[in-house]
């Protein structure tokens, strides 16, 4: 098989990136290693900057998104017992759209398929081979056959726990990291949400997040020790601890209900530079990861593979390296913001354990100066919504 751009990974960055090339008449293949339904299983994020939206625009995905999605003006900050509303739209003009990365993802799997563009599931020992080359090529085997895909370009599309990165030489990349001394159990349930709008919460006993996919479906998040066990938190035992970390006004509101999907996730900032080695390239959770506080995680790999599908128009289109040359000093550049920012709202809620009663008093403070500073609010604000591209 021969094609243009040999993708790896059917995420929201790679499936957003085969869409945009297609847009730009530049043929791709992507290959991915689970099943469609796998993927469209993982319960993730939830909430689109204007950018995310604007490209799922652009390739014509979002009218489902458009119907169903919930347009959050603000978001509400909770600490010493009391919430406070940051009016993210009076402050920046701009709004968030809540709607899920499973939607985002079924939208894009959908209008490739309709577009009759090729995905290879269940792709296993997919390895990127010769990028350092001006022949790149990527091997994989499907129901036990080998197949190699000879292709002008790689776009490493694969996660965190991916191939394209591994398969970089360690010489040729530079890794920075924290690793958080706890993790977020959540769960999801078909109830409504607690609040119209997400509230994050500082208290004692821990970091706490509301937050929903729709009007009628609900996803909280506890702040836990790393090794905590799923099996130790019933959902009666989740509900009760939530109840303990909200304010009076948010448990009288509080619907609870079964759970429909319960998870333990790790938190961790990490960035891999460059993003490009010779013809391949990395893009979403494959080169960055942010703990999910600051709701940047999908959006980053938006803003990438915006970048990403310019430079290889560029290149195609106007027979111009420039674009492909800059892509990872540029990504990168927006990258580290929001890094940053992810690293500060996680930094400012939650309960360090080594933090005292000092780092306490440290972050209520600071919290207090957020809900009644203009500057500040304006601050989170325009991260939150998401820098300009
Ligand atoms: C519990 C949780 C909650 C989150 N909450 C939020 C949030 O609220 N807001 C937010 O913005 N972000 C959130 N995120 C982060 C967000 O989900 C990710 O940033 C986003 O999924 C990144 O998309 P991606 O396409 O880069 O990577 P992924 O979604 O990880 O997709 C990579 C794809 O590559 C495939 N793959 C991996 N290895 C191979 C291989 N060897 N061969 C072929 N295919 C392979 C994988 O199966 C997967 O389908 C959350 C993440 C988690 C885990």
């Amino acid at each position: 098989m021969r094609t243009k751009v040999a993708i790896i990974g059917a995420g929201p960055a790679g499936l957003l990136l085969g869409q945009l090339l297609h847009t730009y008449g530049i043929d791709n293949v992507i290959l991915e290693r689970k099943d469609r339904d796998y993927v469209l299983a993982r319960i993730r994020a939830g909430v689109l900057e204007q950018g995310t939206v604007n490209l799922l625009d652009e390739v014509g995905v979002a009218a489902r998104l458009h119907r169903e999605g919930l347009i959050h003006d603000g978001i509400e900050v909770a600490f010493g017992g009391a919430r406070h509303r940051i009016d993210m739209k009076a402050a920046t003009g701009k709004t968030v759209t809540i709607y899920g990365q499973t939607e985002v993802t079924r939208d894009l799997m959908d209008a490739r398929k309709a577009a009759g563009l090729t995905t290879v599931y269940q792709a296993t020992d997919v390895k990127p081979h010769d990028f350092d080359s001006d022949h790149p090529r990527v091997s994989y085997l499907k129901d036990g056959t080998s197949h190699e895909i000879a292709c002008d370009f790689i776009a490493g599309c694969d996660g965190f726990h991916g191939v394209s990165r591994a398969g970089v030489k360690p010489s040729a990349i530079q890794t920075y990291e924290r690793i958080y001394p706890f993790g977020w159990l959540g769960i999801l349930s078909e109830t409504p949400p607690v609040s119209h709008e997400l509230i994050y919460t500082n208290h004692a006993r821990g970091f706490t997040l509301c937050t929903m996919r729709s009007m009628h479906r609900s996803r909280y998040y506890l702040q836990c020790p790393l090794d905590d066990d799923i099996d130790q938190w019933p959902d009666d035992r989740f509900w009760d601890e939530l109840k303990r970390r909200l304010d009076p006004k948010a448990v009288d509101n509080l619907v609870t209900g079964p759970s429909i999907e319960k998870s333990i996730a790790p938190l961790r900032s990490f960035v891999a530079e460059p993003m490009r080695f010779g013809r391949m390239f990395l893009a979403g959770d494959a080169a960055h990861i942010v703990p999910p506080t600051g709701a940047k995680g999908l959006n980053l790999a938006a803003s990438d593979v915006h970048y990403l599908s310019g430079a290889l128009r560029e290149y195609y289109d106007e027979k111009s390296s420039a674009g492909i040359d800059g892509y990872s000093a540029k990504a990168l550049c927006r990258v580290w913001k929001a890094v940053r920012f992810s690293w500060w709202m996680t930094s400012m809620l939650h309960k360090f354990p080594d933090q005292g009663e000092f780092g306490a008093r440290i972050q209520l403070a600071e919290l207090d100066y957020l809900v009644s500073s203009k500057a500040a609010t304006t601050s989170l604000s325009e991260n939150y919504v998401g820098l300009p591209y």
